[in-house]
């Protein structure tokens, strides 16, 4: 009420970007929908102090209740991911990155991580990111035929190049990862493993995917993807990483504050707080459950009007659609799902013939759908839809209007 008065035109676009998410469908791998407690403690008071520091160890005062919130939302990080330490600080997953890098090298430093038409991450050593600008990258891949991580390249460029840190984690790998067979890697050099889960971590504490922390030095993640809070970041330090390195936790408090970032924001980790005791829940199992269980239905039902799956499949949230037998660009793909209410975005497959500008494949994921609460029957209907637009272009005017229909049985999160 107050915007709207006040700003009349941020609340207009406030409100048609909430409309456009309520009446189409929202499929793109890395969003969801968090839920209006999340939003409630994102849009409160706390976005007005500043608490550079740690808890206990302030550089301003009045922190008191602060210090608590921070305290609350390390603890349940901790209980919920079964690690020994947790930085709750980062802006968001990226800034994150950047902190383990500060942490554990040295500008120069070889480093390795998944390249990113492969389906890794610009963080990962990109080189048009930090980590390929300020470090000696490394890039592995994933085997040409099964679409898997290809450990023994992986292992054997270890080996050569002796990286510092090893990053894994990926925003468009549809597999599960051996992090067993990583950690014997790692650990054959002596190399920081850091396992960036940004995209699984809902699946993680939901305990529908492995949990890299028995077998990894550092966790990263986002907040905001599966594990469905305000955007954000948090940096993990296992007790494996406690082992190899007792320091660990205090290098990577200090790479974030004061190394990269100055007061934290604390509406955003009270946010964090309330979606990590939501993700500690009976029904955030269920929901993880049924994020992997649509997201197979969905690979299964693209399968039977011939859609190609990168890795034939998938055991996560996400699948890759390699287009090329439909005779359609991702970029095409994309534009024409969108405008028939279907959100995704275009993605390269892997050694994608068509170079990362004119990609070959469309990632799709389920975590939001199933936010709005739907199950298998509706992922057959939205795989019959997306079928339909794919070889009838003309069919997206008349599916928009059916998914408008449709979305007002699965409301947001209110
Ligand atoms: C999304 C993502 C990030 C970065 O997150 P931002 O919040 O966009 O900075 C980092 N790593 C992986 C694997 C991701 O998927």
């Amino acid at each position: 009420m107050k915007l709207k008065q006040q700003d009349s035109q941020i609340a207009k676009l406030i409100d048609l970007e909430t409309d456009r998410q309520k009446t189409s469908l929202q499929m793109i791998a890395s969003e969801n929908h968090c839920s209006p407690a999340v939003r409630e403690a994102l849009g409160s008071y706390l976005t007005d102090k500043y608490a550079e520091g740690y808890p206990g160890k302030r550089y301003y005062g009045g922190n008191q209740f602060i210090d608590k919130v921070e305290s609350l939302c390390i603890e349940r990080a901790k209980k919920l991911f079964n690690v020994e330490h947790v930085n709750v600080q980062p802006h968001s997953g990226s800034p994150a990155n950047a902190a383990v890098y500060v942490a554990t090298c040295q500008p120069g430093d070889a480093i390795m991580g998944l390249a990113l038409p492969m389906g890794g991450h610009l963080t990962h050593g990109t080189k048009v990111s930090f980590g390929g600008k300020f470090f000696n990258s490394v890039q592995y891949g994933v085997d040409e035929k099964s679409h898997l991580l290809n450990y023994e390249e992986i292992e054997k460029l270890v080996k050569e190049h002796k990286p510092k840190l090893i990053w894994v984690g990926a925003t468009a790998y549809p597999r599960f990862f051996d992090w067993k067979r990583l950690g014997e890697i790692a650990d054959s050099v002596g190399a920081y493993l850091a396992a960036d889960i940004a995209h699984i971590a809902g699946l993680v504490a939901g305990g529908v995917h492995p949990s890299p922390v028995p077998f990894v030095h550092i966790v990263t993640t986002t907040t905001h993807k599966t594990l469905r809070g305000p955007r954000g970041g948090m940096i993990m330090v296992t007790k494996k990483g406690l082992q190899k390195d007792a320091e660990l936790p205090k290098k990577i408090d200090k790479a974030v504050f004061p190394g990269l970032q100055g007061g934290p924001h604390e509406n955003a980790i009270a946010a964090i707080a309330v979606c990590l005791k939501e993700a500690s829940s009976a029904p955030f199992k269920t929901y993880a459950k049924q994020i992997v269980r649509n997201a197979k239905a969905l690979a299964e039902e693209l399968k039977k009007y011939d859609f190609n799956l990168v890795s034939g499949g998938t055991d996560n949230h996400l699948m890759v659609i390699d287009l090329r037998n439909k005779n359609i660009t991702g970029a095409e793909a994309q534009d024409l799902l969108e405008g028939s209410g279907i959100s995704t975005n275009k993605n390269s497959i892997p050694y994608d013939p068509a170079g990362p500008f004119k990609p070959s494949g469309l990632r799709i994921g389920t975590a939001a759908i199933t936010t709005r609460g739907m199950k298998e029957k509706e992922i057959k209907q939205i795989a019959s839809w997306i079928n339909e637009v794919i070889s009838s272009p003309k069919s997206a005017k008349k599916i928009s209007g059916e998914i408008k229909k449709f979305c007002k049985k699965f409301p947001l999160p209110i």
